[in-house]
């Protein structure tokens, strides 16, 4: 399978020397690495050159953290046309929504002008290099996304670990946009009930690693491998086998990212 979404840089080196040679023992081919801001980008396109093929890159500023100031963004915008050739996606960007409702429950203004801005510039870059995009835009924020996606003519978008009122679900699946599923899958109500209604074309698995899950992964470090749990329960909510279930899974993030020479598919 493909982990359609993980922070690879994010998890200490040593692991990393472990998990990557690793990984097609436990069913995983290759793993979408979303990249924070320049540091990051870095250090995920180090990995990518050590592990071609099984560390697909992507290169963006995530929302969920203070906007960059016009030199950084600068300075970013032409790391990544320096890296275009073998950059995967444009991503993690979207728009900040935990960062707003924190503010909102402290009683405090969140002016969402620079962050519109800085998604704009991104999916500017993505549209001209025509790359997909990974976006970090949930609920009522998928709508706003949405807006900035058809103002770009991107098709090709990427809401990860989606969720979001029906009038965004019907918009995105209009549009055949992509989502993905995380290991919540398992426990989540509000996730299931989106299983059951997103079309089985548009689905691809992701762990968000190293970002920690809860009931039965509780207290479980998150890997990669975590995507097949997604892959058993997505098929039991759809009417497919674990085996069916992968393999369509893998099929459709393969054809979202263009990855057409993985050794076992
Ligand atoms: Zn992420």
């Amino acid at each position: 399978m493909i982990d359609a979404h993980l922070h690879l840089e994010q998890y200490p080196v040593p692991e990393l020397e472990e998990l990557l040679p690793e990984l097609p023992r436990h069913g995983v081919e290759a793993v979408v690495a979303v990249s924070m801001n320049l540091d990051s980008c870095i250090r995920t396109q180090q990995l990518a050159a050590r592990y071609p093929q099984r560390v697909l890159p992507a290169y963006g500023y995530h929302p969920e953290q203070p906007p960059p100031g016009e030199a950084e963004l600068a300075v970013l915008l032409a790391w990544m046309e320096e890296h275009a050739s073998s950059m995967a996606a444009v991503g993690e960007i979207g728009l900040p929504y935990y960062r707003r409702m924190e503010a909102v429950k402290r009683g405090e203004s969140f002016d969402m002008e620079p962050y519109i801005r800085l998604l704009d510039a991104l999916l500017a870059f993505a549209a001209r290099h025509r790359k997909p995009v990974v976006l970090h835009a949930v609920y009522e924020d998928a709508l706003l996304a949405c807006d900035l996606l058809d103002k770009h003519c991107i098709r090709d978008a990427h809401f990860h670990w989606f969720k979001g009122p029906e009038a965004a679900v019907a918009r995105m699946i209009g549009h055949g946009y992509y989502i993905s599923f995380t290991p919540d899958i398992v426990y989540e109500p509000e996730i299931q009930a989106l299983a059951r209604r997103y079309p089985p074309q548009l689905v691809m698995a992701e762990t968000d690693g190293p970002w920690p899950f809860e009931g039965p992964f509780s207290g479980r470090r998150t890997h990669p491998a975590m995507i097949r749990d997604v892959a058993a329960a997505w098929g039991e909510l759809r009417g497919y086998s674990a085996d069916q279930a992968e393999h369509m899974l893998t099929a459709n993030t393969a054809r979202f990212y263009r990855v057409s020479a993985l050794r076992s598919l």
